[in-house]
């Protein structure tokens, strides 16, 4: 008698459809409530909900952790992202608190995972399913374009791409990758350059997204053995160069650090080929994630006055691009290359900029909280913002334009020649106002002293107001006997 097994999984082996995508979202949202978030982001052009799963021990809370995100099945006709965004989720949960990793992430980050961006050309049924949404657009060439204005129109903005950016607007991811098949290899910014030629095209952090992609590759036993791409990963324009795609605006106007991971050779691959492959991307897919907390610079902004947090730009010495910390928490994720010294600076208007050397082990990420002294002309109003009467839309015109411009026009110590020793441990916290040598701290301790000159001068005033006063009244007093006495003079007369 035949088996009747491998029929059976032949039938159960298949991509879920929308529908069933949706009742595993909410079967799994049931199952791992403790640390999960079902969400839409928007609708497809088909009203198709675009249903996002946020992972975190404290899903759909704020905290001071950075974001990741996957999304998966951007091109309809590359599924595999809807699957292994699921058994990611499934692995996480279930090793929550057992494995190391899974507990990493969760405690540590907000994972969000879009299964589908595309789910109207996944369920297209004639032909079949397609690269592009029912408006028959491509979704990875439909967003804004550094080289290519004409690509910017919000009018002609796809629903899937709108929901998407308004999503990253309003998400801090600090990093990302989108799953694609067709290849295998991780591709880095940027994906376009300028004369539409094909050649390398470095954004201002390439070392880092070579490193975040090598961490993907690496990871990978046979994305890193790549014959076609060395190491298993490439710059896009290096590739092929493409306009309006989703990584270069991530990084550009979301201040997002994302891929393009091509996840299989071959375009919807059969459905039972489904665990093999999560089985050779689970630990590139974990490790990628994990990285926005293993690596880079991490911290807090914070005034010195009332220690409200500081929605400071962070600048490293030598990358042209720059992010802030969150007006919330003050805290910033700033993801760099390991093995290197960095020069970091905080700054923000009304208060002296501080930056500090540090040196980024290979296996940990350092955590570097600021503490900032506000200029002399800010400190009323520091101190009305952490009693939370200021307002921070008017807080640029509340400062005056001379102290801006001086603000704005200092250079960090390192760029003076004052070379600043680098910190060569793995975890170096600034919690309070750091010795000299650490830091470029004269501006800040210039800050401190003008402040207690001040001090001093009003306690001097107003001692000399009381003896003054002492003396009015002394004076008062023996006018007041004066004329007791001569009012008895007169009246004895
Ligand atoms: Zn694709």
């Amino acid at each position: 008698m035949k088996a009747a097994t491998p029929a059976n999984s032949t039938v159960e082996a298949h991509y879920k459809s929308n529908l069933e995508l949706e009742v595993a979202l909410k079967n799994f949202t049931r199952r791992c409530r403790h640390i999960s978030r079902l969400y839409t982001i928007g609708n497809s052009t088909l009203g198709v909900p675009l249903w996002a799963l946020e992972i975190s021990d404290k899903p759909g809370v704020s905290e001071p952790e950075p974001a990741f995100k996957y999304v998966g099945n951007m091109h309809g006709d590359e599924p595999l992202g809807r699957e292994l965004v699921l058994l990611l989720s499934d692995w996480l949960c279930d090793n929550y608190k057992k494995d190391p990793m899974a507990t990493l992430i969760v405690d540590k980050l907000h994972l969000h995972l879009l299964p589908t961006m595309n789910p109207d050309g996944f369920a297209a049924q004639k032909p079949g399913p397609t690269r592009n949404n029912a408006h028959d657009v491509d979704l990875n060439r439909d967003f804004p374009d550094q080289f290519f204005p004409q690509n910017n129109n919000e009018e002609k903005r796809q629903a899937e791409t709108r929901s998407v950016m308004n999503w990253i607007r309003s998400s801090r991811f600090t990093a990302s990758a989108s799953f694609h098949e067709g290849a295998l290899v991780a591709n880095y910014p940027y994906d376009g350059t300028p004369d539409i030629s094909t050649k390398y095209a470095p954004s201002p952090d390439d070392s880092t997204f070579k490193y975040l992609a090598g961490v993907y590759a690496g990871n990978h036993p046979l994305m890193l053995k790549s014959k076609e791409f060395t190491g298993g990963i490439t710059n896009g324009a290096h590739w092929y160069p493409l306009y309006g795609g989703m990584q270069d605006w991530n990084y550009l106007h979301g201040n997002c650090m994302e891929l393009t991971l091509e996840m299989n050779e071959n375009k919807w691959p059969p459905p039972d080929q489904v665990p093999r492959i999560w089985g050779e991307h689970r630990k590139s897919m974990l490790e990628l994630a994990a990285a926005t907390v293993k690596s880079g610079v991490h911290g807090r902004v914070m005034s010195s006055i009332q220690g409200e947090p500081l929605a400071a730009t962070i600048v490293v010495s030598g990358i042209s691009h720059s992010m802030n910390a969150s007006a919330e928490f003050g805290d910033y994720h700033r993801l760099l290359a390991p093995g290197q010294v960095y020069t970091v600076t905080a700054n923000i208007p009304g208060y002296y900029n501080r930056t500090t050397s540090v040196f980024l082990p290979n296996n940990s990420a350092v955590t570097l909280d600021f503490i900032l002294d506000p200029l002399p002309s800010n400190v009323g109003f520091a101190r009305l913002r952490g009693h939370g009467l200021f307002d921070e839309k008017n807080f640029r015109t509340m400062i005056p334009p001379a102290e801006q411009q001086k603000e704005s026009t200092k250079v960090p110590a390192e760029e003076q020649g004052e070379k600043t020793p680098p910190i060569d441990v793995a975890t170096y916290k600034l919690t309070k106002t750091p010795t000299k040598g650490l830091d470029s701290d004269y501006e800040s301790g210039f800050g401190l002293t003008m402040q207690l000159g001040l001090v001093y001068v009003v306690l001097l005033i107003s001692v000399a107001a009381i003896l003054f006063c002492l003396f009015l009244r002394s004076r008062g007093g023996v006018r007041y006997q004066a004329s007791r006495v001569q009012r008895t003079l007169k009246e004895s007369i």
